[in-house]
């Protein structure tokens, strides 16, 4: 049967984009220093706004205030009232939460079924999640009386602009710390709109403040000599930067980096559950995504069966207007990185590999790239080794357990995996073989407030989420 679907746009008027922002310091928007900048939305290459730009001296008075609200204000206050700042800043991000999605999809390019159904309620939940923390610390594991590091720089990417927000702030500031956070340069909107949310939940100013700017403003806001913790997210070569620009200073830091994750599919398995399962890995917000199930480990008996129902599958996504709410696959966020997401696939074809997408057509305008799958890939592909970071799989067969450990865990990086099996026994004893800070069984992608995440290797180290997303914010 061959039909299509009715378009099922989500309205727009439920946002208010402003033609320029200013930065958000000790409470109020101020004019950056910098050049400021546009940022696009990624499906149709509008500008939607203006940012300004922060420069040294910015991010010098974006580090002030956070000093000053710290010891005059968050640090003496008990975890009973931090928390219930917390509380409310959660209850606000729910109560605004279909104009936080829109704007994030428009920004961004993703789905709105994305950031309406995962991205804004997930964010939501941390705040709620580490909100129930800031009057238990003492019984987290830390010691009797666990003490806040001060002044927390925090720079986060462009493939989960409010969740990482939220992942970064929240734990931080139940901790008893202030943030000075820059979100990335392609992504601002939704950050500056959670400015907003601290203005209206009466946050004290300062606690929280928002430089808006390329590299440079990162750059400036890590090396900082009055910051005492820094949390990173982002690709390995710039973890890598900041490891070396903060050694041998006494800031604490996290970094939470790429990844090339497995995603294992044993002979056992529930053959269309997994296929579901491949779907979500990679084409979840166009592979925009560290943990993505960039490579697909097929057991070489059940390998043509999963191929031939993946293919099936993938024909069905629909690729298209982020806004529309039957969308599958939004726009990739950049022409910069649909330029990285284009060169790699390139050279998957040059060496040997077998590239195939479903007929689907793109949009003129703006940034797309169809669900791609790549066959017939070997350990020495360059596309089996470095990240992607788009909705293209590589697919690579095994025949034993011993030999799906050794290719998923032949990596330098670690930070997720997935098994597809009915037997528990193996499932457990493929869990403990491999070096990924998060493994998932009979599913993927699944996140939660309470459950630790981070690296192995080079994805980077500390954990984010639960418990353990604490430590990195206490002394
Ligand atoms: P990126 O270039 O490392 O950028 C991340 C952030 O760092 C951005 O805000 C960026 O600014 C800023 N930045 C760039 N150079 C800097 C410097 N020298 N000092 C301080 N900050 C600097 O990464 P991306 O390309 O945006 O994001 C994709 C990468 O992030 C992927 O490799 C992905 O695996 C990784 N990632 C990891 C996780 C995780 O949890 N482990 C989550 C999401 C993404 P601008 O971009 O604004 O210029
Ligand atoms: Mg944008």
């Amino acid at each position: 049967m061959d039909f299509d679907y009715a378009p099922a746009p989500e309205s727009r008027s439920v946002v208010d984009i402003r033609s320029s922002y200013g930065l958000f310091v000790n409470g109020e928007f101020v004019d950056g220093g910098g050049k400021a900048f546009k940022t696009i939305n990624p499906a149709t290459e509008e500008v939607l706004a203006e940012v300004a730009e922060a420069d040294a001296a910015d991010v010098d008075r974006a580090v002030k205030a956070a000093r000053r609200a710290y010891s005059r204000v968050w640090s003496r206050m008990s975890g009973a009232e931090r928390g219930k700042y917390l509380f409310r800043i959660a209850r606000i991000i729910q109560e605004r939460a279909r104009e936080i999605a829109v704007l994030e999809s428009i920004d961004n390019g993703k789905p709105i079924k994305e950031s309406r159904d995962v991205d804004i309620p997930t964010a939501a939940a941390h705040f709620f999640y580490y909100a129930g923390w800031a009057d238990k610390l003492e019984h987290a594991g830390y010691g009797p009386d666990p003490q806040p590091l001060g002044v927390a720089g925090q720079v986060i990417p462009w493939n989960f602009p409010f969740l990482m927000l939220a992942w970064k702030i929240a734990p931080a500031l139940a901790t008893g710390n202030t943030v000075v956070l820059k979100p990335a340069e392609t992504t601002p909107l939704t950050a500056l709109l959670f400015a907003e949310i601290c203005q209206q939940a009466d946050l004290p100013p300062g606690v929280v403040n928002i430089v808006t700017g390329a590299g440079a403003t990162g750059q400036a806001l890590v090396a900082h000599e009055d910051v005492d913790k820094v949390a990173f997210t982002g690709s390995t070569d710039v973890g890598r930067a900041i490891a070396k620009a903060v050694a041998g200073s006494t800031k604490k830091v996290t970094l939470e980096l790429g990844g090339k994750a497995a995603n294992i599919v044993f002979d056992d398995a529930p053959i269309d559950q997994a296929v579901e399962g491949i779907v979500n890995g990679i084409f979840f917000n166009q592979g925009h995504v560290c943990c993505a199930g960039s490579r697909l480990l097929v057991q070489e008996s059940v390998a043509e069966d999963v191929l031939e129902r993946l293919k099936r599958r993938m024909g069905t996504l629909r690729v298209g207007d982020p806004l529309d709410k039957n969308t599958d696959v939004g726009a990739i966020n950049s022409a910069e990185q649909l330029a990285k997401i284009r060169e790699l696939s390139e050279v998957g074809e040059a060496e040997g590999a077998g590239r195939w997408s479903p007929p689907c057509e793109l949009p003129d305008h703006g940034f797309w790239f169809p669900p791609t799958v790549f066959t017939g890939v070997t350990q020495a592909h360059r596309i089996a080794r470095e990240e992607i970071f788009g909705p293209v799989l590589s697919v690579l067969t095994f025949r034993t357990p011993k030999e799906a450990v050794e290719k998923a865990n032949n990596t330098p990086y670690g930070l997720s995996a997935g098994i597809w099996s009915d037997k528990g026994s193996r499932t457990l004893w493929m869990a403990g073989q491999l070096r990924a800070g998060v493994v998932w069984s009979n599913t993927f992608n699944k996140f939660d407030p309470a459950s630790p995440f981070g690296g192995f290797k080079e994805s980077g180290y500390g954990r984010e989420g639960g418990r353990h997303g604490l430590e990195g914010y206490l002394r």
